[in-house]
């Protein structure tokens, strides 16, 4: 009988860690106007972490934000959110992600299909209560599979949504319990494509095709040019974020 090991080294503790980050901001200049690069952000992750202990999240948007943390730490996890309400063209990019770039996938599920949240929420949760169904399909998975990892990554940019306004390159994350790496929170929307263009790194079809920012097909639609790119997420609802970088 063979046994597989996690070989994952052993986590510092919250205190470490939040240390850690505080020293990052310093260190990064996190917030001025001489900022650390994303670049330099992420080879200051990679000197201060064991590569086993940091992970990428993706929504599947574009693969730039994979691409540039395997350049410092090649075969990083990438965490993909599998809701189970996906675009094809968003399964069609995590498997060019898998294919293309040097990073591991760790598909995150939620605790039901949504078959079982059909049956015991009621068809169409997030018709209803999208709250509820991100918190059901997101957040929580999300937070579970964080769990043994020192950093995460995102691709939060600034200049996505007012909530995203003051967005730091690194904080200790209390919720997660963990530190959170925004490496190109200066991006703008076309710096991320001329990115993707000069590296040849895949970009979801649907970004081309009038969708800047891309969730669950149920809650986005696409939007018109000059439109807010986030419009499109939850349209018609109040609701503006799925709770992961609330
Ligand atoms: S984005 Fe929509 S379908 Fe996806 S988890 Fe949130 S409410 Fe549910």
């Amino acid at each position: 009988m063979s046994i597989a090991l996690d070989l994952r080294p052993a986590r510092r503790s919250i205190d470490e860690l939040r240390a850690l980050a505080e020293r990052g901001a310093r260190e990064l200049r996190s917030g001025s106007a001489d900022e650390a690069s994303p670049a330099e952000v992420v080879a200051w992750v990679a000197a201060n972490v064991s590569p086993r202990l940091a992970a990428v999240a993706c929504s599947m948007a574009d693969a730039a934000l994979p691409h540039l943390v395997a350049e410092a730490i090649p075969g990083v996890d990438v965490l993909f959110l599998d809701t189970g309400y996906h675009f094809l063209e968003t399964t069609f990019t995590r498997d060019e992600v898998a294919r293309t770039l040097d990073v591991r996938i760790v598909d995150v599920k939620p605790a039901q299909t949504v078959r079982e949240q059909d049956e015991e929420f009621g068809k169409d949760l997030f018709s209803r209560d999208p709250a509820l169904c991100c918190e059901r399909r997101k957040v929580a998975p999300l937070h579970q599979a964080l769990g043994g990892y020192e950093v995460w990554f995102t691709g939060v940019r600034r200049d996505e949504a007012p909530t995203r306004t003051n967005t730091p390159v690194i904080v200790f994350d209390e919720r997660n319990g963990l530190i959170k790496v925004n490496p190109v929170a200066s991006w703008s929307f076309d710096d991320l494509i001329d990115y993707a263009t000069a590296h040849e790194v895949v970009v979801n079809p649907l970004v081309a095709n009038g969708y800047p920012s891309i969730g669950c097909a149920p809650c986005t639609r696409p939007v018109a040019a000059g439109e807010d790119p986030r419009s499109g997420r939850w349209a018609g609802l109040s609701k503006t974020e799925c709770g992961l970088h609330l």
